[in-house]
């Protein structure tokens, strides 16, 4: 891999065996904006060497997921292309005497665990491995049973300044030798991911605290394969607003979910930025903006909590700030006054075609004082109308009606929107026109 090794390079690493969701989406924006405002690189690995679970459909749904987040990649792989590259590393590690090869079963396995928790030990595996014979070795296999391959860990004290957490010291005597490869050839992903790290050149890890005990055990790893270790920063878990693990509701948290809900990808991307951090969750219309304010130190050690009813809010506040797309609104019939007039009553896009009909019609007119209205309509200033006729026009209905305030505003509101609420008039008057207005204030559907 011809990487330029003093490059800032970070890489964020789904397994497509399922759809993105606000959890790893958090990830993937952090690993984003820490490239962009480093000016450094951005790799899309798709750890997809758990043949049984990975999908080619997940696969493409991170890809299409990222793209509409708005989370650009600078290079992609995928695991399954690079089993060469993990043979080479693993047989780089059994040179070094730090594999191997394990005959227990998941039973015996399980035996042994349940046997140490039962002792109060932590269950650790005891290596009996380490102590069979060659012949026990040779024994088992020609009994037909293939080795799975455990990792020598040094027993000793890891150590890692994380950018989130600060001085992590991890004692790998407390955990079991990791298993790097299953019986039946398999990579699991603890050996491919260090083995890609280091041909990628990836100078931070950027992932969540799920992983800390995995760190420990990958630097001893890196530094078997004779690399440096890179940088980690390990940011806490989303939860749920209280507290729960998200894990149950993850469907309805996927990103295509929140697409198909009419969520703006900017919403979700500022809302996933700012969570958890001391800043203010507050709408943003760029990356380059949340990039600009990244920082680690920012990012708090406890969990975030991740409210539906937050990003709804958050949400609208982003509509409000959206300047006009014409290619996004035009083939909705919103030209870019009516957006101005319709944006600051937005929750949903969706909702935009539903104001925008206040203006085009058709709308059944809801009259409600047909005198009041009948005087509106004779005093219907001519056109061109503009954001001052409302004013003008009502002023001078209020002084030939005696009608004033809500008794004034709310009947022209429902004869000319045939709703109780909506935007601003003195918006909605100049774009709905003479015509429709008068038609409207007449009872007539237009
Ligand atoms: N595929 C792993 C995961 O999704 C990647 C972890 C990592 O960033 O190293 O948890």
């Amino acid at each position: 891999m011809n990487v330029p090794s003093n490059k800032i390079t970070v890489r964020f690493a789904p397994s497509p065996t399922g759809l993105l969701h606000v959890g790893n989406a958090r990830t993937a924006i952090v690993n984003a904006l820490f490239a962009r405002k480093m000016g450094g690189r951005f790799l899309l690995r798709i750890d997809d060497t758990d043949a049984a679970r990975s999908t080619k459909a997940f696969e493409e749904g991170i890809f299409r997921d990222l793209e509409w987040l708005g989370v650009k990649h600078d290079l992609s792989d995928r695991q399954m292309n690079r089993l060469k590259v993990y043979s080479t590393a693993f047989y780089q590690l059994q040179a070094a005497g730090r594999m191997y090869p394990c005959f227990e079963n998941e039973a015996e396995l399980e035996r042994q665990r349940s046997l140490a928790r039962a002792m109060k030990k932590p269950p650790i595996y005891d290596r009996s491995a380490l102590k069979l014979t060659d012949a026990q070795r040779t024994q088992y296999e020609s009994e037909g049973r293939a080795p799975h391959w455990r990792f020598k860990l040094s027993r000793q004290k890891v150590r890692w300044n994380d950018l989130i957490r600060g001085p992590v010291e991890i004692d790998t005597a407390t955990m079991s030798d990791p298993v790097l490869v299953r019986e039946d050839g398999a990579f699991l992903y603890t050996l491919p991911s260090v083995a890609d790290d280091v041909d990628f050149a990836i100078s931070h890890i950027i992932r969540g605290e799920d992983h800390v005990t995995n760190t420990a055990a990958q630097i001893e790893i890196f530094e078997a394969l004779g690399a440096k270790p890179p940088q980690f920063a390990h940011h806490p878990l989303l939860v749920g607003s209280g507290g729960e693990a998200l894990s149950k509701r993850l469907g309805s948290l996927s990103l295509e979910s929140l697409r198909q809900d009419g969520i703006e990808p900017m919403a979700v991307a500022a809302y996933l930025a700012k969570i958890g951090t001391s800043d203010a969750i507050e709408p943003r219309l760029t990356l380059d903006e949340l990039a600009r304010e990244f920082d680690f130190a920012k990012i708090g050690r406890a969990p975030a909590h991740f409210d539906s009813e937050e990003l709804n809010m958050l949400n609208a506040r982003t509509l409000h700030l959206l300047p006009y797309d014409a290619a996004r609104l035009q083939p909705l019939g919103i030209s870019e006054s009516l957006w101005q007039a319709i944006r600051p009553n937005l929750s949903r896009i969706g909702d935009a075609a539903i104001l925008a009909q206040l203006v085009t019609g058709p709308v059944t007119p809801v009259i409600e004082d047909a005198g009041l209205a009948a005087k509106a309509a004779a005093l219907l200033p001519p056109e061109p109308w503009d954001e001052t006729t409302w004013g003008a026009w009502t002023a001078a209905v209020a002084a030939q009606t005696g009608a004033k305030g809500r008794g004034l505003f709310h009947p022209l509101r429902l004869a000319l929107t045939g709703r109780g609420d909506g935007p601003e008039l003195k918006k909605l008057l100049p774009l709905i026109g003479r015509t429709k207005a008068l038609a409207r204030l007449e009872g007539k559907t237009a």
